[in-house]
């Protein structure tokens, strides 16, 4: 990784992993791609070491006699947590007293090797309940003392799944393509349905097997088509002279699987949310399971407000299991709105096109809450416009405009689906550091520090304390407490886990920040517990915004 680091073009980035991926073992190959994408096991493991940037610091600070404080004067201008570590432990300083052995005299290898940091972070997650805190400090120092600098900085980055040097999943790929010699489309493909990167390293070695003949599993949750945003109707009709047009809900992106013997609801990142829904889960009747199973569908959970699809904070709340969900089930029932299929009858339709797809959808059967959204196919800018404004009137985000002839694709965001939004744009910003408030606010963190993805950190281009009820400013406070860094003396620096979806009245160049561009009037619209880290829009896409503004202003004037 140190090699891949060193290089800023994309190509060598891409060529050095690939070479190194092609000479590992079948038990290497899987952890070594989840290391590259700052990930410790599989998305789908439910194992989790559970050690924070402030034990991992604990440890550091005991091993080197480094102050918190020179750490701390360190990462505030490095930003990188696995250099603090690298740094902090070339430049020990002799300790007052030496340390006990806390292991005897057993030392590990040298030179680290992925079976045994694989096998090392197993032991860590398997560590629970009392006690485990402190043995895992102990395990890390034992291992931090016998390895070198440059291999903990690795340690630190891999543990504390330090996305923000992290190998770029779309690299990653492309490196798994070229090691085994694969197509990227059908590599893409495949990670799609597998959703696994070390199933796929592994997939794709395997010579024999067809990447693009594996099928979508139920209840292997497959990763979500998105979509690209468009600025008129003309340009997605230059692009598709038809195009498929459906009312674009604000609500949480769902996988529904369907079995006779069972359902599941899965968020889109993977995360099983079936026991948050139960009144989605008891509306597929027996009609629905005979007609369609077994069944993978595409949708949007909303609550409905005079029968207007909205999106409800209970939902975030259920999905954390912070509210009271068989009450919230029944104050603010939920709804599962249908926009696509992608196993019917147990057969895949992933390489079908979208306008037989939506055939089969718009047979399906429908119960309480169980619906489909209404769908129409147009090619005139005059009635798409018309679709548009009926649709903002009656408080819907905007269009989506899908290709008819359109695949199902995950990844990247595709061109087959384009959104068209009334609203101005928003971006998904990560929390990086947070304020304590004043006056009211005084036990809150309540002013946090926005940050985009750059290329190699995360760059901070405004500061916001509005947007959050009184209950997510408590919630949010315990949250980033949790995720300390260090503490300033405005607050705290956090590790960048929180994303949250931000308005704004426009962005401007300014030097108040490093990253030179500044978000006036921000308000966070939703904490977006559903996406991840890497889902964090990019600088360029900021840059992209600061362009289309002034496009949007001779727009106006001319109007
Ligand atoms: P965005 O979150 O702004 O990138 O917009 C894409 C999201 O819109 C998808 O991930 C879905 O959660 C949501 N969405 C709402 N309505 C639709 C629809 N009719 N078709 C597809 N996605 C939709």
């Amino acid at each position: 990784m140190e090699k891949v680091d060193s290089t800023t073009k994309k190509n060598e980035k891409i060529a050095i992993f690939a070479s190194f991926l092609s000479g590992l073992t079948t038990e290497e190959l899987p952890p070594a791609c989840y290391y590259a994408a700052a990930r410790i096991f599989p998305k789908k493991s439910q194992k989790k070491i559970q050690f924070g940037w402030s034990s991992f610091m604990a440890v550091i600070h005991q091993l080197t006699n480094r102050s918190r404080q020179e750490m701390r004067s360190f990462y505030r201008q490095k930003a990188d947590f696995g250099s603090l570590v690298e740094w902090a432990l070339l430049k020990k300083k002799p300790q007052p007293q030496p340390l006990s052995a806390f292991f005897g005299n057993q030392t590990v290898e040298t030179s680290l090797s992925i079976a045994y940091i694989d096998a090392f972070l197993r032991k860590m997650a398997s560590l629970t309940g009392k006690g485990s805190l402190q043995e895992k400090k102990d395990q890390l120092l034992h291992l931090l003392r016998n390895i070198s600098p440059l291999e903990a900085k690795y340690v630190a980055r891999i543990i504390t799944s330090d996305t923000r040097t992290g190998f770029q999943e779309g690299l990653l790929l492309d490196a798994i393509a070229l090691a085994f010699e694969r197509k990227k489309t059908h590599v893409r493909y495949a990670h799609m349905v597998l959703n696994d990167l070390g199933e796929l390293a592994l997939a794709a070695r395997n010579q024999s097997l067809d990447l693009n003949t594996i099928t979508p599993r139920l209840f292997q949750p497959l990763r979500s088509m998105l979509a690209t945003k468009v600025e008129t109707i003309d340009k997605a009709l230059d692009a598709y002279p038809q195009v498929i047009c459906e009312r674009k809900i604000d609500g949480f992106r769902a996988q529904l699987h369907i079995d006779k013997q069972g359902s599941k609801i899965y968020s889109r990142n993977q995360e099983d949310v079936t026991n948050a829904f139960p009144e989605i889960l008891d509306s597929i009747t027996a009609t629905i399971k005979e007609h369609v199973s077994p069944c993978i569908l595409d949708g949007e959970i909303v609550s409905l407000v005079d029968n207007k699809p909205v999106f409800f904070q209970d939902i975030s709340t259920r999905i954390l299991r912070k509210t009271d969900i068989a009450s919230s089930a029944k104050k603010m029932p939920c709804y599962y709105f249908i926009f696509d299929i992608l196993l019917f009858r147990g057969k895949s339709l992933l390489q079908t096109d979208l306008q037989k797809r939506k055939e089969i959808v718009d047979r399906m059967p429908t119960s309480n809450h169980i619906r489909i959204i209404s769908s129409e196919t147009l090619s005139d800018t005059e009635k798409i416009n018309h679709l548009f404004q009926e649709a903002i009137n009656e408080g819907y985000e905007g269009l989506m405009l899908k290709d008819p002839h359109s695949l199902y694709l995950a990844g990247r965001r595709g061109k087959g689906w384009l959104k068209l939004k009334g609203t101005l744009p928003t971006l998904d910003l990560v929390i990086v550091g947070a304020e304590w408030g004043h006056g009211r606010r005084t036990d809150w963190l309540s002013n946090y520090h926005l940050a985009a993805r750059g290329l190699n950190e995360f760059q901070v281009i405004g500061k916001t304390f509005k947007g959050l009820t009184d209950d997510e400013f408590s919630q949010m406070t315990d949250r980033l407490k949790s995720l300390t860094v260090t503490e300033e003396s405005y607050g705290l620096s956090v590790q960048p886990q929180v994303i949250v979806e931000v308005e704004f009245d426009n962005i401007q160049e300014s030097s108040k920040y490093a990253s030179g561009m500044a978000l006036r009037f921000a308000r966070i619209k939703r904490i977006r517990n559903d996406k991840s880290v890497d889902e964090v829009d990019s600088i360029e896409t900021v840059h992209q915004l600061y362009r289309d503004q002034f496009k949007r202003q001779k727009r106006a004037t001319k109007a």
